[in-house]
């Protein structure tokens, strides 16, 4: 059981899998919320039965994976269905998250929560919280190149998060993601070696 958690958030290609990624090099055990997500709404998945009975059958697919795309679209369209969507995802997540926690072996656990600031419910598990943070520009520049999608759309995702600012003035660390890999790394060790340092001291 690891009790020392890092929360682990920041804004779309801002590289918070990148950094997970090199943390998990480093023997930390790594839990995503959005791998937890994905895995709930695949075949046969725990939250099928419950999107079913609110969606019907037009958001499942034969293999009994949710219909990703209908949905994607459903909830852009529609501000209820999105709700009622994270009304049955949200918690199921969170459960899981507490279960995958509790079974780490490692020094400590990171958390990956894209939205960690907005979900309250998620900051009694965290012992620290760290914000991966990068320019608007370069944000625009990693999404247009890893999704192929147009700038507008990638724009009104970013404005559709919380503002960079105020996700950095409720960090309490940062590791700034503006160049390349390397230099990302060499950040990443750094904070390794103060999480496990400090995590261990109670903080
Ligand atoms: P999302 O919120 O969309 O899940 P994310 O925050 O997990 O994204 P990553 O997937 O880690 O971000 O990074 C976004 C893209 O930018 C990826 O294609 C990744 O390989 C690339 N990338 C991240 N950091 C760097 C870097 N320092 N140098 C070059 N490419 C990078």
């Amino acid at each position: 059981m690891v009790s020392k958690v890092v929360g682990l958030t920041g804004g779309i290609g801002s590289g918070k899998t990148s950094v997970a990624n090199l943390f998990a090099e480093r023997g930390v055990a790594v839990v995503d919320t959005d791998v937890i997500a994905h895995a709930l709404t695949g075949p046969h998945g725990v939250a099928m039965p419950a999107i079913m009975s609110a969606f019907g059958n037009a958001m499942l697919n034969a293999d009994g994976s949710m219909n990703r795309a209908g949905m994607r679209e459903l909830v852009f369209a529609d501000a209820a269905a999105k709700s009622r969507l994270e009304s049955i995802l949200h918690p199921l997540i969170h459960v899981e998250s507490v279960r995958l926690l509790a079974e780490a072996e490692a020094p400590y656990a990171l958390l990956v929560v894209p939205l960690l600031f907005e979900h309250p419910e998620y900051r009694p598990l965290l012992g620290r919280t760290l914000v991966v943070d990068c320019l608007e520009s370069v944000q625009l520049e990693r999404v247009r190149k890893r999704n192929g999608l147009p700038d507008e759309q990638i724009k009104a995702i970013i404005a559709s998060q919380m503002p960079r600012l105020r996700r950095l003035a409720l960090a309490d660390d940062v590791i700034e993601n503006n160049a390349g890999l390397e230099a990302l790394a060499l950040q990443v060790e750094q904070k390794h070696q103060y999480y496990l340092a400090n995590l261990a001291n109670g903080q």
